[in-house]
C-alpha cells in the first residue's frame, strides 16, 4: 500500500482526498492497459478516461467558467503514473494540448473543450522545432496574414500524440517584433489540408510521437489563441500550469519504485535473512524515501501556491519540477539496484519506470533550462 499521509498536509482540501481516493479505486479496475500498440492504447485510455469523467479536470468547460485547478492535475497524474505511465500520458496531453484553449481560448475555441474533456477528441501541444527546442525564442515556423486567413508554413517536431490528435496548439513566427516578441499561437485541426505527419518517432518508453511538416496550411484569423504577438507569452503560461505536474508524473514513478521496493526487501531473503535487516539497504530505502517526499513537498507547494491565486509560479514550479524529475531518476535507479537482476529484466515494473522517467528530465524545459528559470527569478530576472 503506498505512502498516503501527505494527503493530510495543509495543501490540500477534502475535495482533493476524495479525488485521490476515488481514482485510486479507478486505477485497481482499470490499469494498467495492454501497450503493445500504443497509438490504440492511447486512444483508448482517453475514451475511458473521458468516460468516466477524470479528462473534466484536464481544462476548464467550455463556456470558460472555473479555473485549472493544479493539485487536481497533479494528484491525478501522479496516481495514473504510479499505475500506467501510459495512462498519466494520455490524460497529461489531453490538458497541455487544450492549455491555451483553457486560459486564453475564444468561445468558438472552446467549444473543443466540450469533446476533449469526454474523451471523444484528442489534444497536442506543438512547440518544439528541429532548431528550436530548449530556445523557444527561435521558432522558424511562420503564419503569415492573407485577408481572413492565417498561412503555416514549416516543421515541428517530438509532437506527443502527432499522428493522433484531432487538434494541434501550434506555435509560430507572426513577425510583431523579434524573438520571443514576434510570436503567436493557433488552434489547428488535424485534418487540415497541408498539415501532414512527416514521420513518427521511436522512444525509449513508446509513446505516440511525430514530426509535423505544415505546407501553405490555411486557418482562419479565428483560430488565433490570444493576442497576436503574444504567442510566448501564451507557452509560459500553459507551461506554468502544467510544468508542476510533470513534476507529480515523476513523483508517481518513483513512488510506484519505493512501493516496489519495500515490497522486494522484506520478502527477498539474503545471508539468512530479508534484505530489508541489511543496513545498507535500509540507507537505499531512507534516502528514497526522503527524496519521495521533498519532492511531493515541492510539487504539491507549487501547485497550491498557483490555486492560491498567484498569477505566476516560474520558480516554484521549476523548482517542483527540476527536484521531482531529477530525484525521481535516482530512486528508481536505486529500485533497480536493490531489484538485482530482476531490475534490467524486460517487462519488470521497475525496468519500465527507469524507462519512463527519463525524458521528464528533457520535455517541458530540461532540467538545466529549470536551473536557469529558477537563477533568474533568485537574481530578480524574469
Ligand atoms: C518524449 C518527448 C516528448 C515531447 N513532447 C513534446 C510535445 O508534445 N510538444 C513539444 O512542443 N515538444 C515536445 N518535446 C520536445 C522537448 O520539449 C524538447 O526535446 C526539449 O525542449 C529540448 O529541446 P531539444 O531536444 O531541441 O534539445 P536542445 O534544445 O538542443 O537542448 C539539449 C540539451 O541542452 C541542455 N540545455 C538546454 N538549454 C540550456 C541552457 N540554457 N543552459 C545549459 N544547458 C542547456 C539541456 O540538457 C538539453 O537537454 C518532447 C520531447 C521528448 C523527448
Amino acid at each position: 500500500m503506498p505512502d498516503r499521509s501527505f494527503l493530510d498536509w495543509p495543501f490540500f482540501e477534502d475535495r482533493h482526498r476524495e479525488l485521490a481516493g476515488a481514482l485510486e479505486d479507478w486505477c485497481k479496475v482499470n490499469l494498467p492497459v495492454d501497450h503493445g500498440d500504443v497509438d490504440a492504447a492511447c486512444k483508448g485510455l482517453v475514451a475511458q478516461l473521458g468516460r468516466d469523467g477524470w479528462l473534466e479536470h484536464s481544462a476548464v468547460p467550455p463556456d470558460g467558467s472555473g479555473t485549472l485547478d493544479v493539485r487536481s492535475l497533479c494528484l491525478i497524474r501522479e496516481t495514473l503514473a504510479r499505475h500506467d505511465g501510459l495512462a498519466d500520458f494520455a490524460f497529461a496531453m489531453q490538458g497541455l494540448g487544450t492549455g491555451a484553449l483553457s486560459l486564453f481560448g475564444s468561445p468558438e475555441q472552446r467549444r473543443w473543450l466540450a469533446k476533449t474533456r469526454a474523451g471523444e477528441a484528442l489534444a497536442a501541444f506543438a512547440l518544439s522545432e528541429p532548431r528550436s527546442g530548449s530556445d523557444v525564442a527561435n521558432i522558424e515556423m511562420t503564419a503569415e496574414p492573407d485577408g481572413d486567413q492565417f498561412v503555416l508554413n514549416g516543421e515541428k517536431t517530438w509532437i506527443s500524440n502527432g499522428g493522433i490528435a484531432d487538434i494541434y496548439c501550434v506555435f509560430a513566427r507572426t513577425g510583431e517584433a523579434e524573438g520571443a516578441r514576434g510570436l503567436s499561437a493557433f488552434l489547428v485541426p488535424a485534418d487540415t489540408g497541408g498539415l501532414e505527419i512527416a514521420g513518427r518517432l521511436h522512444v525509449m518508453a513508446p509513446h505516440p510521437l511525430a514530426r509535423l511538416r505544415f505546407d501553405n496550411v490555411r486557418i482562419p484569423t479565428s483560430a488565433l489563441i490570444g493576442e497576436a504577438g503574444q504567442g510566448f507569452k501564451v507557452a509560459m503560461s500553459v507551461l506554468d500550469v502544467f510544468r508542476s505536474t510533470v513534476g507529480a508524473a515523476a513523483l508517481g514513478f518513483a513512488r510506484r519504485a519505493l512501493d516496489e521496493t519495500l515490497h522486494r526487501v522484506r520478502q527477498r531473503e539474503l545471508f539468512g535473512a530479508p534484505m530489508a535487516e541489511l543496513q545498507m539497504v535500509q540507507g537505499h530505502v531512507a534516502d528514497m524515501a526522503l527524496d519521495v517526499d521533498a519532492s511531493a513537498l515541492l510539487v504539491y507547494r507549487a501547485a497550491w501556491t498557483k490555486d492560491s491565486g498567484a498569477p505566476r509560479v516560474s520558480r516554484e514550479a521549476a523548482m517542483a519540477k527540476l527536484h521531482a524529475t531529477d530525484h525521481a531518476q535516482g530512486v528508481i535507479d536505486r529500485a533497480v539496484q536493490l531489484h538485482g537482476g530482476d531490475g534490467v529484466r524486460s517487462g519488470h515494473i521497475v525496468e519500465s519506470l527507469y524507462r519512463e522517467i527519463r525524458a521528464l528530465r528533457i520535455y517541458e524545459g530540461a532540467s538545466d533550462v529549470q536551473k536557469v528559470v529558477i537563477a533568474r527569478q533568485m537574481m530578480g530576472g524574469n
